[in-house]
């Protein structure tokens, strides 16, 4: 029954097999249980208790924050200069509330946004002409922020004191916007109709306040309007899709992790070190 292979007895080899595992199983707990030290801290609360309270904050706050007040739309580069606070392009006065974004053309081929708001800063000297909008958006993409978001600016009458108006620079009388341009409105108008919480209805033209011929390319071609409003909408989807994406996978990290220590605490509890006595 004995083979005879060269070896000691297996009686003597299976002693000497059974210190070797034990010795090596006992270095792999203690490698555990001090990587589960690590892992749980060094409280005397429960540190599992206090993980699962923290998970259950991360997934509370995010389905409450998610339908409130998560900005998912980053802020495009905005250049802010507001204008002297004076009666012809800032009053300084509060808005209601934003319930509207409205858009414009400035009708003024080849000015800048800088130039605009410089034009909109001199009508406190030449006290003449009332005129100015929150922001403009010039023919490079560049915007300049002439009045802060919640204060009446003059662009949209009867909609002064309840929306955020952009005004818009061109090359050419036609009103038709640069590329640049018009990248840089779709971001901007994403971000603010994020920030303020507001459907694509309510981003709106000066002409559907009016029906003045404002801006003069979405009014003449209401097609380029509603291709406007669906890039707004599209862009708006892409930066939400993207934030979801990256907060799933810092969840799926968290849990990964709570799982590592669950296992752990399970092997160490299940396979308590149990010496066994020798015959
Ligand atoms: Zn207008």
């Amino acid at each position: 029954m004995n083979p005879d292979n060269g070896r000691p007895s297996r009686k003597k080899s299976g002693h000497a097999l059974f210190w070797i595992i034990f010795i090596e199983v006992a270095a792999l707990l203690a490698g555990f249980a001090v990587l589960l030290f690590v892992v749980r801290g060094t409280d005397d609360k429960d540190p599992l208790v206090d993980e699962e309270v923290h998970l259950n904050y991360i997934m509370n706050t995010e389905s409450e924050t998610e339908t409130e007040t998560i900005v998912y739309v980053p802020r495009p580069d905005i250049d802010e200069q507001f204008l002297t606070v004076n009666k012809y392009s800032r009053p300084g006065e509060e808005c209601k509330t934003i319930d509207a974004i409205v858009i414009h053309y400035l009708g003024n081929p080849r000015t800048t946004a800088q130039e605009n708001h410089d034009y909109f800063e001199s009508l406190k000297d030449l006290k003449d002409v009332s005129m100015s909008a929150n922001y403009v958006v010039g023919t490079k993409g560049e915007i300049i922020q002439c009045v802060p978001d919640g204060e009446v600016a003059y662009a949209s009458n009867s909609y002064n004191d309840h929306s955020i108006s952009i005004e818009n620079c061109h090359m050419t009388a036609s009103g038709k916007l640069t590329k640049q341009t018009y990248n840089s409105l779709v971001k901007l108008t994403a971000y603010l109709a994020d920030l303020y919480d507001l459907e694509r209805s309510q981003i709106i033209r000066h002409y559907d306040v009016t029906g003045k011929i404002c801006p003069k390319y979405f009014v003449e071609h209401p097609e380029a309007w509603e291709d406007f409003l669906d890039d707004v909408e599209a862009y708006r989807q892409e930066c939400m899709d993207e934030v979801i994406a990256e907060q799933e996978a810092i969840l799926a990290e968290q849990m990964k992790e709570r799982e590592t220590v669950d296992e752990l605490t399970a092997f160490l509890e299940t396979n308590a070190l149990e010496v066994p006595q020798e015959q």
